[in-house]
């Protein structure tokens, strides 16, 4: 069999610990017999990230500006656990905090759905894709504690001295205060990227905020949202039969805890955060989910959505065998390809990504996963597999399907 050949490389960017052992088996097992695979390598794993004073990271960043797809195995973000650990020159930040501040962009986070993994809520039947903002409010906040009776003011000054001033509070006994902000910048390109991973993916788009109590604030974002939607994307929503949809938060939380799924649910950053977490519990299990980053101007990072795994690590540096879920970091390599391909009109890679999806769900769907499935799957008798096992079990699997 001919392997099949890639016209651009796609940026690929290695990383930690049970993640980057279960990255390799992934590339050896699934994808290096089948595709000549065509990738810019950069090598995330913390000990190159020390040795380059983390410009690996940022290289890795600009190649996928300029290539346009990249695929990303979960990174340790520092603490000072790691700087010990890894003997680290620094406390670096977190890769994905780097990558997102030099793409720009969003995350979409969307689980995995499969038979015999049943969501707990029984009417979601298919994907809810959450969009977090992710810039600004609570996340770059400025607070402080008021300890004695007083008045607490936001003040604005513009460049030639005018002053705006409002009373937040008049504190009588102690307290807190908090003052918090969003770029109608950041919102705009926030609103252009749920949109237009929308139209890629063929979702409808929900967004929920507070314009009620929060008319200023909350209110900017609808009216942002609206404005981007109506200008720039109605005809092209028109023309795809898919709708944008506003309500109040509380409406929305209600309404999605009815529906079937199936589509984006934009999220301003807490409610995102939040949000994402319901969802993948709710769906399952966080080794599930997939993520990825689409920037204002097109380029798609794609990852899993957990970490590195390391309690597993751990046991796997011991010698014990590992049960870990590769799931997610399979499909985020399917969703690297599909889109390479689906850039360079290369339709033998967007078959194969989707083959290896459909292999890999089918190997579940037979029974044969990993422990976490094992535990919540509502197939009887599930065989528990190594991590190894259970890509060598999709191996099996897609070998008769590339047949
Ligand atoms: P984690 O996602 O690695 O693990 C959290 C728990 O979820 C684990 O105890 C494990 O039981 C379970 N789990 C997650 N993925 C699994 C899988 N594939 N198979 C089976 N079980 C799985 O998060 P953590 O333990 O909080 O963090 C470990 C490291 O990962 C940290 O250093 C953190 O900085 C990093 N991290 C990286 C990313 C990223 O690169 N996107 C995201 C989150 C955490």
């Amino acid at each position: 069999m001919d392997k099949i050949k890639m016209t651009t490389p796609l940026v690929e960017m290695d990383g930690d610990e049970m993640t980057r052992i279960l990255w390799k088996m992934i590339k050896e097992e699934l994808l290096l017999p089948y595709v000549d695979l065509n990738t810019e390598y950069y090598d995330l794993g913390l000990a190159c990230r020390n040795e380059t004073d983390d410009q690996v990271t940022v290289d890795a960043a600009n190649a996928t500006k300029k290539y346009g797809v990249a695929v990303k195995c979960a990174t340790i973000t520092p603490n000072h656990a790691r700087m010990k650990e890894y003997d680290l020159k620094k406390m670096y930040k977190s890769p994905n905090g780097t990558i997102r501040a030099i793409l720009d962009g969003t995350v979409f986070r969307a689980p995995i759905v499969v038979k015999g993994i049943e969501p707990c809520v029984r009417n979601w039947k298919k994907p809810i894709t959450i969009a977090r903002h992710a810039y600004g409010d609570i996340y770059k906040n400025t607070e402080f504690y008021v300890e004695k009776p007083g008045k607490v003011e936001l003040v604005y000054t513009s460049e030639n001295g005018e002053e705006k001033r409002s009373l937040v509070q008049e504190f009588k006994s102690p307290g807190v205060a908090m003052g918090m902000h969003n770029m109608e910048a950041s919102i705009e390109s926030f609103a252009r990227s749920c949109f237009n991973y929308a139209l890629d993916t063929n979702q409808d788009v929900w967004f929920g905020a507070k314009d009620t109590i929060s008319k200023t604030y909350d209110g900017k974002f609808k009216e942002i949202f609206q404005k981007i939607f109506t200008e720039e994307f109605k005809a092209k929503f028109d023309a795809a039969g898919l709708t944008y949809f506003y309500s109040l938060i509380d409406d929305v939380v209600a309404r999605v805890m009815k529906a079937e799924g199936g589509f984006i649910w934009a999220c301003k950053n807490y409610d995102g955060d939040v949000m994402s977490d319901m969802v993948s519990s709710a769906f399952g299990s966080l080794a599930m989910m997939t993520s990825v980053l689409v920037s204002p101007d097109g380029y798609y990072e794609y990852e899993a959505a957990h970490g590195t795994v390391q309690r597993h690590y751990y046991r796997h540096l011991e010698g014990k065998e590992t049960s870990t879920n590769s799931v997610a970091t399979i499909f985020a390599w399917t969703g690297a390809l599909r889109k390479r391909g689906e850039l360079d009109g290369n339709k033998a890679l967007t078959e194969f990504a989707d083959k290896l999806e459909k292999a890999t769900l089918s190997t579940i769907e037979a029974g044969k996963m990993t422990k976490d499935l094992a535990m919540i799957t509502t197939i009887k008798h599930p065989k528990v597999l190594s991590s190894r096992d259970f890509i060598l079990a999709v191996r099996e699997s897609l070998d008769r399907i590339m047949k």
